[in-house]
């Protein structure tokens, strides 16, 4: 059997698209039943196409790791290496100044900066990014930006399935330098298709990641179109990080509209279903993977979810910096003061996603251990199953994560199924509830523990 079986059929499939991209006979890309992209494998498949497509699947063990890659691309001895941040040349948190841009971003906007830039240094000639689809059914999709105001039309995160076989297909087919924008596991899959395909290899030039937390089906979206009020089928557009004046950035708000022209405005902290911490809808290979900040990336842009920066309302990013180019870029950027930047510790760096990290090391390291009872396959990691040295109520928030993520997955499929959305709440309520009392308890914990 194929370990690309094992990869789809263990739930580690991302639906990146890189296998179809690189054996379309063998392989495709579908909307499951989750709405979530998921590779198939086709009838007759061959075997070496198979094998072809393992050497880019981002789960699978037949190519280079994170380090191995990183090692392979980034001159080690022009900078530092951490754990977790990866090599970084430097480490900030910051914004662009230009307050009018800031508005339309959804951290910092640092990677429209950077991205803006490429293009306006002509060290690239396009910027592969994601942008609004027209395609029937599906929002947000992998497109091209040729300019400065296109890619800033693009900006804001998108938590949304995507895949990238199109527009490699399309970088194969017409010359051009193009920069390929990500989060981690796209980074990583666009680097190893790279090794495989030198046409793909001499045009992307440039590798710019998000850090990552999780990606969501489109039932997220959906979700958050029936907390409008809305048809979910009748959604035209959705923003997952609007920006209040008023508010803390880490409190932003959710914009959604439909074809009709209504439009609503949603406060996230308020809106059931969208703490990240539960998890809802989220992909099980999320809860398989150890890259948070993309350490293949040649700069990997986060949310600066320190205290010190959440206080203002127009965002900050976390921005790990691996490229030399790059690095002159921002270093410009400084001096021009069109970016207002303070030096970041790799231990800051790595509090910023504080709650990733734990879930995607001591977390992960429970669930291969899991996995690994049930004798079930597991993509190898950098991160050991055990769980040994886990605190008993951290091993059950963990656990409870799982059956949170499946729970809210079977359940908004059957409410989409009867166009019973009224139903979610009911059948999450106590799901809901439980994870919450967990949390609670974790914190009278730390409180007794700090007081005694
Ligand atoms: C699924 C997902 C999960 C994330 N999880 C975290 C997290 O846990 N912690 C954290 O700190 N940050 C996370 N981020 C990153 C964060 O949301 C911001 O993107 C980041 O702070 C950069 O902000 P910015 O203002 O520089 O980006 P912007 O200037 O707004 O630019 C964003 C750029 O990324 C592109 N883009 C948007 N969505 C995607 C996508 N799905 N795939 C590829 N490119 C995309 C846009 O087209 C645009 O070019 C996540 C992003 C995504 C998409
Ligand atoms: S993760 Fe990507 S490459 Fe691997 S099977 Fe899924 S779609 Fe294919
Ligand atoms: S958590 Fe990992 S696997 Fe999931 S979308 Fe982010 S980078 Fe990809």
């Amino acid at each position: 059997m194929s370990e690309l079986k094992n990869v789809i059929d263990g739930g580690y499939c991302i639906g990146c698209g890189a296998c179809s991209y690189t054996s379309r006979d063998s392989v495709e890309i579908v909307e499951d039943e989750y709405r979530q992209y998921q590779g198939r494998i086709k009838l007759g498949a061959k075997s070496a196409d198979l094998d072809k497509a393992l050497e880019v699947c981002p789960f699978s063990n037949k190519g280079p790791n994170e380090d191995e890659i990183s090692q392979n691309v980034f001159n080690y001895s022009e900078g530092s290496y951490t754990e977790v941040v990866g090599f970084h040349r430097a480490l900030y948190a910051g914004h662009v100044s230009e307050e009018a841009l800031r508005t339309k971003v959804t951290s910092g906007g640092i990677l429209t900066y950077t991205l803006s830039e490429l293009l306006k240094r002509d060290l690239v000639d396009a910027v592969v990014h994601i942008k609004t689809s027209e395609k029937t059914g599906t929002l947000f999709e992998y497109g091209f930006s040729r300019t400065p105001e296109e890619v800033v039309q693009g900006a804001k995160s998108r938590y949304y399935p995507i895949e990238l076989s199109e527009v490699m297909d399309f970088i194969r087919k017409n010359d051009g330098r193009y920069a390929f924008v990500g989060i981690p596991c796209f980074i990583k899959t666009a680097r190893r298709m790279c090794r495989q395909d030198k046409v793909l290899a001499e045009r992307i030039h440039f590798f710019v990641g998000l850090v990552c937390g999780h990606l969501k089906s489109k039932a997220y979206a959906d979700m958050l179109a029936w907390r409008a009020g809305f048809d979910p089928a009748e959604m035209k557009t959705i923003d997952f990080r609007h920006k209040f004046k008023d508010r803390n950035s880490d409190d932003y708000g959710i914009c959604v509209e439909d074809i009709n022209g209504n439009k609503k405005e949603l406060v996230a902290r308020e809106t059931p279903g969208t703490n990240w911490g539960l998890g809802f809808f989220k992909y099980e290979a999320c809860d398989y993977c150890d890259d948070i900040f993309a350490e293949t990336a040649d700069i990997a842009v986060g949310d600066a979810w320190l205290k010190d920066y959440t206080n203002d309302s127009q965002g900050n990013s976390v921005v790990v910096v691996r490229n030399k180019t790059i690095q002159t870029i921002l270093n410009e950027g400084i001096e021009a003061g069109n970016l207002e930047f303070n030096e970041l510790t790799a231990e800051e760096a790595l509090m910023s996603q504080g709650g990733g990290f734990r879930h995607r090391r001591t977390g992960l390291g429970d669930r291969l251990l899991l996995k690994q009872k049930r004798t079930e396959w597991v993509p190898k990691k950098r991160v050991d199953a055990v769980s040994v040295k886990i605190p008993l109520l951290r091993k059950l928030i963990y656990r409870y994560r799982i059956y949170l993520r499946e729970k809210s997955a079977d359940i908004w499929r059957d409410c989409s199924k009867s166009l019973d959305y009224a139903a979610f709440d009911r059948r999450m309520k106590w799901p809901t509830n439980g994870y919450s009392m967990l949390i609670k308890l974790g914190v009278q914990i730390r409180k007794y523990r700090q007081g005694s």
